[in-house]
């Protein structure tokens, strides 16, 4: 094993194929990548693409921009919308869509629908409490918190849902897309809450996550 059980190299995508990043896959330039992880808005075409030149597991949830999560999949992926998987010592959680902001749109939820799905999520929470001594080590959701990389247009509100969720569940890592930051604001991109490291993961990063 290359890295020790407390430690993971992710790779994290969001909303946009980049051509850079099939460029550094077939490269090489990912070998010490261990876990893909998305975070909605792509085309699942990109993330197979990803998954089979690097050979490596990944999660993803669903944007408002993809299929409803029932009716396809990524392949070679998961999707773990409102689930908890363990990925080594680690624990990552997901949260798809985002705010509704169309009466038909999908993976869209009213600020009250989200708390609602964030309870599905709770009993699975505690038990890692107590199993493990923590609920979540990352989080990974399509929608950034409520006030938080978010933008005050009615698609980019971030979901109050997910403050409520990092509070309760403390993950060292929040990823998250839907945000595009067109102008390098070096200074929005991540933003500590307690212990979490929140981060607008659009386009892609390389993240190396501890515990
Ligand atoms: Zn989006």
């Amino acid at each position: 094993m290359r890295q020790n059980q407390r430690t993971v190299k992710i790779l994290a995508v969001s909303d946009q194929a980049v051509e850079r990043v099939y460029t550094l896959a077939s490269n090489g330039h990912f070998q010490d990548v261990e876990l893909i992880l998305g975070c909605g808005d792509m085309p699942y075409t990109y993330l197979e693409y990803l998954v089979t030149v690097l050979n490596l597991p990944m999660y993803y949830v669903p944007g408002n921009h993809d299929p409803r999560s029932t009716q396809s999949n990524a392949e070679g992926g998961s999707n773990i919308d409102l689930k908890v998987v363990r990925h080594k010592t680690f624990l990552i959680g997901g949260f798809g869509g985002s705010i509704r902001y169309r009466p038909d749109g999908i993976n869209q939820y009213t600020q009250t629908e989200a708390y609602l799905r964030v309870l599905i999520m709770l009993p699975k929470l505690m038990l890692n409490r107590l199993q493990y001594g923590r609920a979540l080590d990352i989080l990974i959701s399509h929608s950034p918190p409520f006030g938080i990389h978010d933008d005050s247009d009615p698609a980019h509100n971030g979901l109050k849902a997910l403050n409520w969720l990092l509070r309760i569940a403390q993950p060292r890592y929040h990823l998250h897309g839907h945000t595009h930051f067109y102008k390098q604001n070096l200074a929005n991109y991540e933003t500590a809450m307690g212990i979490t490291k929140i981060m607008n993961v659009y386009p892609y990063k390389v993240i190396e996550a501890s515990h």
